[in-house]
């Protein structure tokens, strides 16, 4: 064994900042008798250690192979150097100027240590519900400022006790330089009140077991909390809220609850109980334990998390295990994070609200996701636990600040080879979602320190975002299509460069002759994009009416492929409807009136379950689609025809065909099982067959899928399933949602790319 000492100097990238990245390094240096220093800088974590050359060797192959569970190394670099004599291992002061482009840390669920001594009757911190520690805790949504330290943290009005003093100081201590670190005696209070704002002795979990609801500030947000087995509680929660079919997710205790209340695999397990602990999306149990005709109408899944603060761990007990826990916030107004707003716009919907004096900063909804039958994880919304970890991306990009959409609206900064997205906004047409959102712009690039120099847009021009863009003098502006952005961005997330076809199936977008898109095949880079099928076009009777009454689309198609003898059909098909409302729609349509032109999915799979009686009114985004695939016959493997036409060099998808034998298979009895089955295997039939003409035209054979259509299970396993079986080489959205929670990703690296 060389007895000389070796040197060598390390930089690590990543999250490796507020994740307790510094004591591991320094733990692990003193194990191997190493010396030198640790320090925080600009790019990651930058270390020195000497010793003994083969100690040296395996300290850095454990750094990289088991880094501390919230760290995400990004790169390595090892550099050998003499060696300087250092006498000690030491954690040297970071420049705090460079800190700021350190990636800071999202939210992370409570750790098994913090959970242990929350229900340990010794522990200083039994029952706290503040408790966290280096690898656990609140960080993106009380982050005011960076460097990330306490003071520049909703924590900062709570001045550390001496004990938790000394466990934040004390490098081999879990809680060293955990900013949040707190305890009953210094850290912040629950408190809990009536509607008032009266205080209340009472405990909260009897009173939720008496079948009360409850006001709960959270994490991110406020919920409202019911006992999910009480019927009337559920009941009174659907009714005070004014929310009638959008599904409730639900608490519950631990793993083991969740296993008695769905079915669960092995990869939702690890999502459910990971440290981002999203609302996972699982297949319901058949027992009538739930009053489940009321928190998930018309579906069998139902939205699952786990306790992820010890407040949320402590509102369970051996009889409450499961509790519906949905966001407090009205309809589609801005999510409530402050005590006042809660006791003010939950007065009539809430009994008791609990309540603390630590401020939410950035509020962030719960993220929902599931897992595909590929075994895939499919965003819904990527929020708290994700926000704001940077997606990789296969370029490097200018700063670019893309706008996203209208509905479940994102943005999305980019800084070098990485794009952030933000949490979910709502709707911005509601003035207040806009607010939030616009305030949440200057945050990340104070986060950042990204000065965006363009500005990627929708080219829809009633969006708020489009307009907000015309008004930035001082960025470029670009605007992107919006189902091209959906390419781009399904494109990004896979790491893709080069061509790729793009199958974007959506509800609605602006296409570039005025059209409403939404069942688009294109080819496109990150450059340009060429549309090279779509589905044939249809009228569209003024857009926001029909997209909340799918009925009215089964009108459209029935009149489009059978003219006036459509009128007579819907008295079959659509009973409900007056013959008035008939009339007036007939004469719209006939006359052009209020009509544009539109290949959506979305409107498509609206027309025909209304068709099929499964959803004729749109009480939520998506809901007759939803329960159109949940309504599926999963054993039936035939199709309808279609036809495809060629126009001006474009394939027309033409699903009219497809009406007439859905009529007819409905009028010889067939089921609503067997129908939704066959338009489902029709719609992949003939997306399968539009790709292989577009293989032998263009040579491409990768194909992404993207738009919020492919939420659906169905479609989605369908055509990642036949599409590698026939030769493509298929992508799918597994990082940031298909629908437009994802368009910001796709805008900015378009925009980055093409502006000068
Ligand atoms: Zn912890
Ligand atoms: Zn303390
Ligand atoms: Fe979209």
């Amino acid at each position: 064994m060389s007895g000389a000492p070796a040197g060598c100097r390390i930089k690590i990238t990543g999250i490796v900042q507020g994740v307790g990245f510094r004591p591991y390094v320094y733990r692990l240096a003193r194990e191997y008798g190493l010396t030198g220093w640790v320090l925080n800088s600009s790019a990651g974590v930058i270390i020195e250690a000497e010793g003994n050359p083969a100690s040296l060797q395996e300290f850095a192959r454990k750094l990289v192979d088991s880094p501390p569970p919230l760290a995400l190394i990004r790169s390595c670099e090892m550099q050998e150097i003499e060696p300087r004599g250092f006498r000690e291992f030491s954690i040297r002061q970071s420049e705090s100027e460079d800190e700021r482009t350190v990636m800071i840390s999202p939210d992370i669920a409570i750790c098994e240590d913090c959970k242990r001594e929350v229900s340990d009757t010794r522990d200083r911190r039994y029952r706290y519900p503040f408790t966290n520690c280096t690898n656990c805790g609140p960080r993106f949504t009380i982050i005011k400022d960076v460097p990330y330290d306490r003071a520049r943290t909703t924590m900062a009005p709570f001045p550390m006790c001496e004990s938790c003093r000394e466990e934040y100081e004390n490098p081999l201590h879990r809680r060293f330089h955990a900013q949040p670190n707190a305890c009953p005696v210094c850290g912040p209070q629950t408190r809990l009140c009536d509607r008032e704002g009266r205080p209340v002795d009472k405990d909260p979990v009897e009173l939720l077991k008496q079948g009360y609801i409850l006001a709960v500030k959270g994490l991110g947000a406020f919920h409202l909390a019911a006992d999910a087995t009480n019927r009337d509680a559920v009941k009174s929660l659907r009714q005070r809220k004014r929310r009638d079919a959008k599904p409730f997710a639900v608490m519950v205790r631990d793993l083991e609850v969740a296993n008695n209340y769905c079915y669960l695999n092995s990869t939702e397990e690890r999502w459910l109980t990971s440290p981002q602990a999203p609302i996972v999306i699982l297949n319901r149990k058949k027992d009538d334990f739930l009053p489940d005709d009321i928190i998930h109408p018309g579906i069998n899944t139902l939205g699952v998390m786990l306790p992820y603060t010890p407040l949320h761990y402590l509102l369970f007990d051996d009889e409450l295990e499961i509790l519906i826990m949905t966001s407090a916030n009205i309809s589609d107004e801005p999510l409530i994070v402050e005590n006042q707003e809660a006791l003010h716009k939950l007065r009539e919907v809430a009994d008791f609200f609990l309540v603390h004096n630590r401020e939410i900063f950035n509020p962030c909804d719960d993220s929902v996701m599931r897992v595909t039958p590929l075994n895939t994880p499919q965003f819904f919304r990527r929020a708290r636990g994700f926000v704001p970890l940077g997606i990789k991306l296969p370029l490097t990009t200018r700063p670019v600040l893309a706008l996203g959409g209208e509905l479940k609206n994102t943005f999305c900064m980019t800084r070098a080879d990485e794009a952030f997205l933000s949490q979910h906004w709502g709707d911005l047409n509601h003035y207040l979602n806009y607010r939030k959102f616009m305030d949440g712009i200057p945050r990340f690039e104070k986060m950042l320190d990204v000065r965006p120099q363009v500005v990627a847009h929708d080219l829809h021009p009633g969006y708020q975002t489009t307009h907000w863009a015309m008004e930035q003098s001082q960025m470029q502006r670009v605007g992107v299509q919006h189902h091209y952005a959906h390419l781009a961005a399904a494109m990004a997330e896979n790491g893709l460069t080069g061509e790729v076809l793009g199958v974007v199936c959506d509800g609605t977008g602006w296409g570039t002759d005025g059209a409403v898109w939404g069942f688009e095949i294109l080819r496109g880079d990150y450059r340009q994009f060429t549309r090279l099928a779509h589905l044939k076009y249809v009228p569209l009777p003024g857009g926001d009416v029909t997209i909340k009454k799918p009925y009215r689309m089964t009108m459209v198609y029935l009149l489009q492929v059978w003219g006036e003898e459509g009128l007579e059909m819907a008295e079959r098909f659509l009973p409900f409807l007056n013959r008035e409302e008939k009339q007036v729609l007939y004469t719209q349509l006939n006359k052009g009136l209020r009509v544009v032109e539109t290949s959506s999915c979305g409107r498509l799979f609206d027309a025909v379950s209304a068709l099929l009686g499964v959803c004729s009114l749109n009480r939520y985004e998506g809901q007759a689609a939803v329960e159109l695939e949940a309504a599926v016959d999963r054993s039936e493997q035939g199709r309808y025809d279609y036809l495809l036409e060629r126009e001006d060099g474009v394939w027309l998808m033409n699903v009219f065909p497809m009406w007439e034998a859905m009529v007819d298979d409905l009028e010889r009895g067939g089921t609503v099982g067997i129908v939704a089955r066959k338009f489902h295997n029709t719609l992949v039939d003939m997306i399968i067959t539009t790709l292989q003409h577009l293989r032998d035209e263009t040579g491409l054979d990768r194909v992404v899928l993207s738009g919020g259509v492919f939420h659906n299970q169905v479609l989605l396993v369908e055509l990642m399933q036949k599409l590698t079986v026939h030769r493509f080489i298929p992508y799918q959205h597994c990082q940031v949602p298909p629908g437009d929670g994802g368009l910001s990703l796709g805008q900015a690296v378009v925009a980055s790319e093409v502006s000068d």
